[in-house]
């Protein structure tokens, strides 16, 4: 990963900002900046040095990961070093931080931090983020890891098709996939594996519970791992037994639907737009007040990033964004079905990353 190159773009917002200092805290991006992927860091950036504040359980693992910054190890909060040591640079009168990330005790143990003098305005919040921007478009490396990624989620529906069966609790569904997922040398998951069955289907974000798979209905699965930093997420949704031909039609509508978004996605076409493709599908069959969520969202170091693809939005995509595109349709007290890829913006189109498949399985 190019460190140097994202700190240098970093920098050059900061000059186009006026910001003569930044205090970087959210994990993510501090890992995005430099390679720490320790749990306890705060990143101080100036026009000319930027420097990683860890504590010692870090000592080893930052000298190893981090050659970008220099690193300094601190008995206290990495990030109130991070203040002293930017408000003590020559000229610092003011620093950025991000409100958005960052709590009022936080912010009140920042100020009392700093000397005396520097305590009024010092802190100047962002008016938006100034590090997630440079994240939302992957570079190569970065593609290659999620690719990988997806795979294996790819991977994990293949190995959990063969396991699935009625009378299965949920848990034992997640579970297995969990496992197997680590064996394939994930992290962890990405998020709280969804494992929705029978009527649960029709809860968009069905965590799997204790309910056993039934003889006949859908079962949503929705999961991610964690592969270098990096999340993948997938959806699909198996029928055990026969499906009726509501439920079959339902399917379709939603597969239709899920193709008509992977198919809008390009560069330069709004998320609004990528969104109202899969929802005409939808409405068309009547059912458009089933799809409850938007269309889809970025994905990356965090399982939810900008943009979002949903009604309205006017943001543009951009080459080298990872989006999931994943319209639903929910019938409470019936079922619910939720098909979702991931899918890379390229300038002519898009490249979907988890070409598992995606007609109807009957189990
Ligand atoms: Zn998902
Ligand atoms: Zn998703």
């Amino acid at each position: 990963m190019d460190h140097l190159r994202r700190i240098g773009q970093l920098r050059r917002r900061l000059t186009k900002a006026g910001l003569p200092g930044l205090v970087v805290t959210h994990l993510p991006d501090v890992r995005y900046l430099c390679g720490f992927t320790g749990s306890s860091a705060a990143l101080a950036i100036t026009r000319r040095a930027t420097r990683l504040f860890t504590d010692g359980r870090y000592t080893a693992q930052a000298a190893e990961e981090v050659q970008a910054a220099r690193v300094e190890i601190v008995k206290s909060s990495p990030a109130v070093a991070a203040v002293e040591w930017l408000a003590a640079q020559r000229g610092m009168r003011f620093a950025g931080f991000d409100p958005g990330r960052t709590t009022v005790a936080e912010l009140a143990r920042w100020k009392a931090a700093l000397p005396a003098r520097l305590r009024r305005g010092f802190f100047s919040p962002l008016p938006a983020p100034l590090v997630e921007p440079l994240r939302w478009v992957k570079d190569e490396d970065e593609l290659a890891l999620m690719a990988e990624a997806a795979l294996a989620g790819c991977k994990l529906f293949e190995h959990i098709l063969g396991f699935i069966r009625p009378g299965l609790r949920e848990m034992e569904v997640a579970a297995e996939l969990e496992h197997r997922a680590r064996l394939l040398g994930a992290e962890g998951m990405s998020f709280e594996t969804i494992v929705a069955s029978g009527v649960r289907s029709a809860l968009p974000h069905g965590r799997a519970t204790g309910a056993r798979l039934p003889r006949r209905g859908f079962v949503t699965l929705d999961f991610g791992v964690i592969l270098k930093g990096y999340c993948s997420d997938m959806s699909r949704t198996v029928f055990l037994g026969k499906p009726r031909a509501k439920e079959r039609n339902a399917y379709q509508a939603v597969l239709e639907a899920q193709e008509a978004g992977v198919a809008a996605v390009s560069a330069g076409a709004s998320c609004g737009e990528v969104d109202e493709a899969a929802r005409s599908v939808l409405r068309r069959e009547g059912l458009a007040e089933a799809f409850t969520h938007s269309t889809g969202h970025g994905v990356g170091l965090e399982i939810h990033e900008p943009p979002r693809i949903g009604a309205g939005q006017t943001a543009r995509l951009l080459a080298g964004m990872v989006v999931t595109i994943e319209p639903g349709v929910y019938l409470a007290g019936e079922f619910g079905i939720r098909i979702e890829d991931m899918v890379v913006v390229t300038r002519t189109g898009g490249r979907v990353l988890t070409p598992a498949p995606k007609a109807l399985i009957e189990l």
